[in-house]
């Protein structure tokens, strides 16, 4: 069997943009590399999620790599906890948080907290507290991120977000929500109030706390609050090598997406300098990525993660985001002679659209292609607009992978 390098392009779809003559980034980005795999390959579409819902990205990798998002999925804060080397023990409950800064309305001014570098002690502040015998930590993440864990009888995951992110991913001028219960059990209400209290004491911690108070001197935003979202309990699911019958490993800076990898049992290679930004060692994930398909080494299915993408589609940098494609395409370039000489199959897919217009995800299809190293499709280059072209059509979900895993 070939091994396969499934690189995941985090946020790659996007629609024309004017200042780029109405190509999308991808499109008016100069990728060589994508060019020659996608000439040589097969191209197509593909929608990870149905069209009618809103593409997260942890459900969207979920999707791609063949899970059933109504039983197998865990929600977003047990994957960012093991993201983070976290392990959630049965009965424990785990929420993401970003630190955000309001106003004393509760009005979102700033949901990354002017971007503040780390967290940890802020998270060290607002920890090991426990209300009516429910222990509260936080575990801090990459940047203005985190992970609440709950630890305690009688919890529940069944409990709304207060972060009112679905009103798009900066919540500008956006009150914070109020916890609530999903469900009617004793164990949901009482979660939603005591997580409802906490959530005002961490206010009241941060508030005062000598970081924050130093960060208003300098004229910074202060985390002063936590937007929580994705509450989930500890849950384990088949693996993916079992699934599929490979051996697959991951590379990934951001840590949701190695948790999403420890989720589905994947080995997670680390990569120094791999760090989820756009400032991330491009070049060594291609070439730990190339190494780790060597014939010598026991993985035969390497996903590799590329995040950046998205956070210049969220921050509407079109520009940004073709620039940071090149990158990308140059690092690939390194290890072109590595990946095409017959006994690898490269793809690349996005797990959402994020379209620089929109700031957000959407569910605009994300061009995909597949290199076997057999002469295929003749699409003229990597892109949403070529790619539609493409013999392996319009995919939905865990159809990607299948066809990827047939060749
Ligand atoms: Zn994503």
């Amino acid at each position: 069997m070939k091994k396969i390098l499934f690189i995941i392009l985090d946020g790659l779809g996007d629609r024309p943009v004017s200042t780029l003559g109405n190509q999308t980034p991808l499109e008016a980005a100069k990728t060589p590399n994508f060019d020659f795999l996608a000439q040589s390959g097969l191209a197509g579409l593909l929608n990870p999620l149905p069209p009618d819902e809103y593409p997260t990205s942890e459900e969207g990798h979920l999707s791609i790599f063949g899970y059933d998002l109504k039983k197998e999925f865990p929600g977003r804060g047990p994957l960012e906890a093991l993201g983070i080397g976290v392990k959630l023990k049965p009965g424990e409950v785990a929420i993401r948080v970003d630190f955000g800064t309001v106003d004393p309305n509760w009005v979102v001014i700033d949901a990354r907290a002017g971007r503040i570098e780390d967290v940890s002690g802020l998270c060290k502040a607002i920890s090991n507290i426990t209300i009516q015998g429910v222990t509260f930590n936080v575990y801090p993440g990459l940047q203005h991120r985190g992970v609440l864990v709950l630890s305690g009888k009688g919890i529940s995951s069944k409990i709304s977000d207060v972060d009112p992110h679905k009103t798009g991913p900066h919540r500008l001028g956006v009150k914070i929500l109020w916890e609530r219960p999903l469900d009617k059990t004793l164990e949901s209400f009482f979660t939603a109030r005591i997580l409802q209290e906490y959530y005002l004491a961490a206010h009241e911690i941060l508030k005062k706390h000598p970081l924050n108070q130093e960060r208003i001197l300098k004229n910074l935003l202060p985390a002063n609050v936590l937007l929580a979202r994705g509450a989930g309990e500890f849950q384990k699911v088949e693996t993916f090598d079992k699934r599929w019958n490979v051996k697959s490993a991951c590379i990934a800076g951001a840590p949701l997406y190695k948790g999403i990898a420890c989720f589905l049992g994947m080995d997670v290679v680390e990569v120094a300098g791999a760090n989820g930004l756009a400032s991330t060692n491009l070049l060594g994930k291609f070439k730990k990525a190339a190494d780790a398909l060597s014939s010598n080494s026991k993985y035969d299915f390497l996903f590799l993660h590329i995040k950046a993408v998205d956070v210049f589609g969220e921050d509407g940098d079109c520009k940004g985001k073709k620039e940071f494609l090149e990158k990308i395409d140059i690092a690939l370039g390194k290890i072109i002679p590595k990946i095409t000489h017959g006994n690898i199959i490269t793809t690349v897919c996005g797990d959402h659209a994020t379209p620089c217009t929109l700031k957000d995800h959407s569910a605009d299809p994300v061009p995909v292609l597949i290199y076997d190293g057999q002469d295929r499709d003749k699409t003229e280059n990597f892109g949403e607009s070529f790619c539609k072209k493409g013999s392996l059509g319009h995919l939905q979900g865990k159809e990607f992978l299948k066809k990827v895993l047939k060749i």
